[in-house]
């Protein structure tokens, strides 16, 4: 058993995400972020005799628990609803049609990001990019020009640490951020506690998050569709158009292969056996922690292939930075009624439910949770939603090693069998 001490805490009960703030929050550089190939993650190590147990670490971490007190100027809101504090919502997409196809969903993300440039609000920018010469990896990095942060378009549906971007950063810098709602979260929180990174964040853009599968599933779905990671000379997870595509392709002197196939029907049904724990329980998915929060149109009228992204706005600031891109023509943007959100979001719309029946059949494991999260009152769940905690529970064990993918097909094999005969009998 670990102390609540340090972060030492939060990794022992697979409550970490590897977002790596608190590798950057220590004000004595004793956490190090470094891969673990058995939990798929960048997790933290403590160096225990020069930790000063000043609990800066944990004062960040989204694994640790959502501080419920205003955080920089953010409340994370008690009655606001399923978006959160808000102000607009947008239906939108970028006028360049280059970033229109990098992109995932409309490229409001880069487009954003790139005006924020050209108009000097920031000068610099916390992106995410594949590591291309150690595939498949993802790691942040500084963007310092508007044709940088072309390089980060497009969703990694992997887990990456902010460590290295943000401690590139100068005293001098302003910057902007995309970020996962977790990671966001801890950038905010970091913010409190050093005011070199307080003085310098200019705004979060904020991507909506249902989960971010460890690399395990990145190595499962080379193993599903017989690449191996030596080879591995690209790995797209979205681009090419709306909803996009999986792109893998393999260089090697015997031969050449390039494969597509369409998002999201390339998980299989696996994405959320992937997932670190944190992630099945988490319910900030639409990033109140952001200036803008952007996600996809699901279940919208959206023709296949022309891209839009949602965007909800949430300070002043988020929301002139979509008004000014609109009047200077890099984004198109609608106004979307909000009351439709939840069912262009249907995932992240039930996923608090389902967390409730989760976090109750993880109680009988005594498993650990978050000190404060779900604070808003929604449905109880009925019986299907606990069928389906312990389906993902069943998944989860079977994801977690390699030697165990044989039975994971095998189990995804009888759950389309049994659904087959539920449909045949109704
Ligand atoms: C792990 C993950 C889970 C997501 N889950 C959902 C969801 O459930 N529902 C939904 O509507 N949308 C989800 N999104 C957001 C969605 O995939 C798009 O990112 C969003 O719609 C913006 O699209 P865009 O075309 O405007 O962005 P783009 O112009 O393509 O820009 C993408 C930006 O995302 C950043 N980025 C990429 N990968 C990561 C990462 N792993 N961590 C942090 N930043 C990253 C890059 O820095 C880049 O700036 C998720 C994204 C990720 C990375
Ligand atoms: S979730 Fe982030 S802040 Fe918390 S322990 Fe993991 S890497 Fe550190
Ligand atoms: S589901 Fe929550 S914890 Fe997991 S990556 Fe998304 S925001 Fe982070």
């Amino acid at each position: 058993m670990v102390e609540m001490r340090n972060i030492e805490y939060v990794v022992y009960h697979n409550l970490c995400m590897g977002c790596g703030v608190c590798e950057v929050a220590c004000p004595n550089h004793s956490i190090r972020m470094t891969y673990n190939s058995a939990k798929g993650l960048p997790i933290p190590s403590v160096d225990r005799d020069s930790c000063l147990l000043c609990q800066k670490c944990l004062q960040v971490c989204f694994g640790y628990g959502v501080a419920q007190q205003e955080s920089s100027g953010r409340l994370v809101s008690e009655n606001a609803g399923l978006l959160g504090n808000h102000i607009n919502a947008y239906s939108g997409s970028t006028t360049n049609k280059s970033i229109a196809n990098s992109s995932s969903s409309g490229g409001i993300v880069t487009a954003l990001v790139q005006f924020a440039f050209e108009k000097g609000i920031i000068d610099s920018a916390v992106l995410t990019r594949l590591e291309v010469d150690r595939l498949p990896y993802a790691r942040t990095f500084l963007a310092r020009t508007s044709k940088e942060v072309s390089l980060a378009a497009g969703s990694k549906y992997c887990p990456v640490s902010f460590a290295e971007g943000l401690k590139r950063l100068g005293p001098n810098n302003r910057f902007g951020v995309v970020a996962l709602p977790c990671q966001a979260y801890a950038i905010r929180r970091l913010t409190e506690i050093n005011p070199v990174y307080k003085k310098g964040l200019v705004f979060i853009i904020g991507l909506l998050c249902g989960g971010a599968p460890t690399y395990l599933g990145t190595r499962y779905l080379l193993h599903l569709y017989g690449f191996d990671l030596e080879s591995l000379s690209r790995i797209e997870y979205r681009g090419g158009g709306w909803p996009g595509r999986l792109l893998l392709e393999r260089r090697n002197q015997e031969n050449r292969r390039r494969m597509t196939r369409s998002y999201p029907q390339y998980w299989q049904g696996v994405t959320e056996y992937f997932f670190p724990f944190r992630c099945t329980i988490c319910t900030q998915g639409f990033n109140e922690f952001s200036d803008v929060s952007c996600g996809d149109m699901w279940s919208s009228q959206q023709l296949v292939g022309m891209g839009n992204s949602l965007m909800i706005t949430r300070t002043a600031l988020g929301e002139s930075l979509v008004r000014d891109a609109k009047r200077a023509y890099r984004i198109h943007a609608t106004p979307l009624a909000k009351d439709i959100i939840g069912s262009l979001q249907p995932g992240l719309a039930k996923k608090p439910e389902k967390v409730i029946s989760r976090k109750r059949i993880s109680r009988i494991f005594q498993k650990k949770f978050p000190i404060v999260e779900q604070k808003q009152a929604f449905p109880l769940p009925g019986i299907e939603s606990y069928l389906l905690a312990i389906d993902l529970y069943v998944g989860r064990a079977l994801a977690s090693r390699g030697a165990l993918w044989i039975f994971l097909k095998m189990f995804l094999v009888s759950k389309r069998i049994i659904s087959f005969f539920r449909r045949f009998l109704k």
